[in-house]
């Protein structure tokens, strides 16, 4: 009979647990994050929007915030350009739960690369995180909206958790210090497979 009671206790301590588990992975899924664009004051607005358009093809849950001036410890004199870590830090102080924020700018933008101390980059951000930033100023002047979109996806998918990819033609794929946009077409299926599992919805699968 002691025994009995017991085991009672047990399976029904079980089922709470297994329902509370199940509970917040459904919260988790109903809150998709919101990506928030941060426009710099320098950028156009007309590049703005196209990065903006595109983003929303993949994930359409974006929103435009009002441009801003680049903060004054982001400067580096010596260069004439702009700190890509000092960058995200701000924007991440300044980002809440649920939402990452990506800069945009059309400024050079650098960052310590191992040896190097100031080595200029197209983009960079958290892995995981909360901001990403992403920079014109070295992508080809023919096609700079395209590779700008594909630099700015790229950074966000670094803040979902994303790595550096081997496939060629995928968005994820490690620039190595040169400007490889041309060849990405798209997330490869693994990317694609860790994205979609973070709630980001794509037209075509
Ligand atoms: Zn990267
Ligand atoms: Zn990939």
């Amino acid at each position: 009979m002691k025994n009995n009671k017991y085991c009672f206790i047990l399976l029904f301590l079980t089922f709470i647990f297994s329902c509370s588990e199940k509970q917040q992975k459904t919260i988790k899924e109903e809150k998709p994050i919101t990506i928030l664009v941060q426009p710099f004051e320098d950028l156009q607005s007309e590049k703005v929007e196209f990065v903006t358009n595109e983003l929303k093809k993949v994930y359409p849950n974006v929103k435009i915030l009002e441009s801003i001036d680049f903060p004054q410890n982001t400067y580096y004199k010596d260069r004439n350009r702009y700190r890509a870590d000092s960058i995200i830090k701000f924007l991440s102080k300044n980002t809440k739960e649920g939402f990452v924020t990506i800069g945009l700018t059309s400024k050079d933008i650098s960052t310590t690369k191992g040896k190097i101390k100031d080595f200029g980059v197209m983009g960079l951000g958290f892995r995981p995180g909360k901001a990403c930033v992403a920079s014109s100023f070295r992508l080809n002047k023919q096609n700079s909206n395209e590779q700008f979109f594909k630099i700015a996806i790229h950074e966000l998918g670094h803040t979902q958790g994303l790595k550096h990819c081997s496939q060629k033609t995928c968005f994820m794929r490690d620039a190595e210090g040169k400007n490889p946009t041309d060849e990405e077409i798209d997330f490869c299926k693994k990317c694609k497979a860790v994205l979609i599992n973070k709630n980001w919805k794509f037209n075509s699968i």
